[in-house]
């Protein structure tokens, strides 16, 4: 995420903190401070976020325990994001991922409960809800436990994004397959999302407003997501490689292709070697005309293309949908696709763009859930 600093490292995952969050510090200074002032208000924030970052350890180790990379935890001012290389599909396995963050919120409940029990007998003779902002071990303790629960309640609504989503799909999805599964997880959780809104228009709370419009929205991109894979999961590399595309000599100048390029439509080239079709890189018309503006039309295509020991490889036989995981993976626009030794095409973003274009235009989509 763009304008995040990493601030330290749990069980091998960066914790990251975005820009924004430094902004939530300073609000919490102001709100939380009371009488006790705002350095209290900050050890309140900073308390609160920690409850976060617990929660998305949960998720994290959860996913790590299936052998799933973890990139990194982001504090946003919203909460907590952990990006996980990619979510498991087999029912069983999403369903441990998405409740091991709430998990941790229900654990750490049980702890503070005896806590600010235990306090509170010492300290007043009534527990309330004033109690939670009031400054001391026996409010932060309240204030802590109450956001335990609130966050456990909040994400167990049983709708995309939220873990409540993922939890209905997993459950859903040990009786039936993946993308029905989705697909009645979306439905109930857009219904929720509608009364949800509903309630907060006749309240008049905005702000519930808006987290209802999000969930509704979020819901609709999680099944059109999972639509997509399902239909890309149906063809492989060798389907969607192009044919005839033109393929270039390590000899050839950035000039030469420039004026090639004029004449054809392709937007990235294969470099291989003459001499035995071995596989050096990719030539993108991005990299080409970035070194025509500064004037480097005499080098060769060699020195300004992608190596090929950066690209990642497929074989023929991979489908499309694992090619879009490997390519958000290495953040790239390309894969090479391998029979074997022998390379035999470069397939980018866009050739999966118009595979999809194609099936979903071809009433190829009215069957998805039939697999
Ligand atoms: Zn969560």
């Amino acid at each position: 995420m763009r304008w995040s600093f990493k601030i330290g490292k749990l069980f091998g995952i960066d914790l990251k903190v975005h820009i924004t969050f430094l902004l939530i510090l300073v609000w919490g200074a102001l709100n939380y401070g009371g009488s006790a002032g705002p350095l209290y208000g900050v050890l309140v924030t900073l308390s609160l976020f920690a409850l976060v970052v617990l929660h998305e350890l949960g998720h994290s180790l959860a996913a790590m325990w299936y052998g799933i990379p973890v990139r990194d935890i982001t504090l946003l001012p919203i909460g907590g994001v952990a990006r996980l290389e990619r979510m498991p599909e087999k029912p069983i396995q999403e369903l441990v991922v998405a409740i091991a963050g709430p998990a941790v919120n229900v654990v750490l409940a049980a702890m503070l409960l005896p806590v600010v029990l235990g306090l509170g007998i010492f300290q007043t003779n009534a527990l309330t809800l004033g109690l939670i902002m009031e400054p001391g071990l026996l409010g932060l303790s309240s204030f802590l436990l109450f956001a335990n629960i609130s966050l456990l309640v909040f994400n167990m609504i049983p709708a995309f994004p939220l873990d409540g989503g993922r939890v209905l799909r997993a459950s859903i999805g040990l009786f039936t397959n993946y993308q029905r599964a989705t697909q009645i997880a979306v439905s109930i959780g857009r219904a929720l999302a509608i009364l949800l809104g509903i309630f907060a228009l006749y309240e008049g709370q905005i702000f519930l407003t808006f987290i209802a419009f999000f969930i509704f929205i979020a819901g609709s991109q999680e099944g059109q997501a999972v639509a997509a894979r399902g239909l890309l999961r149906r063809v492989q590399a060798r389907q969607a490689l192009r044919e005839n595309r033109v393929a270039l000599s390590p000899y050839a100048t950035v000039g030469q292709v420039a004026s090639m390029m004029l004449s054809n439509p392709q937007t990235n080239f294969a470099v291989l070697d003459p001499a035995d079709g071995q596989f050096l890189g990719v030539a993108t018309s991005g990299r080409i005309s970035e070194a025509m503006q500064s004037g480097q039309w005499h080098r060769r295509i060699t020195e300004v293309m992608d190596h090929a020991k950066t690209i990642p490889t497929i074989a023929l036989s991979t489908t499309l949908d694992e090619v879009q995981d490997k390519l958000a993976e290495a953040s790239t626009q390309f894969v090479a696709v391998y029979d074997g030794l022998h390379f035999k095409g470069v397939i980018t973003t866009n050739d999966i763009y118009r595979v999809f274009q194609f099936l979903s235009q071809s009433g190829y989509a009215s069957q998805k859930f039939a697999a």
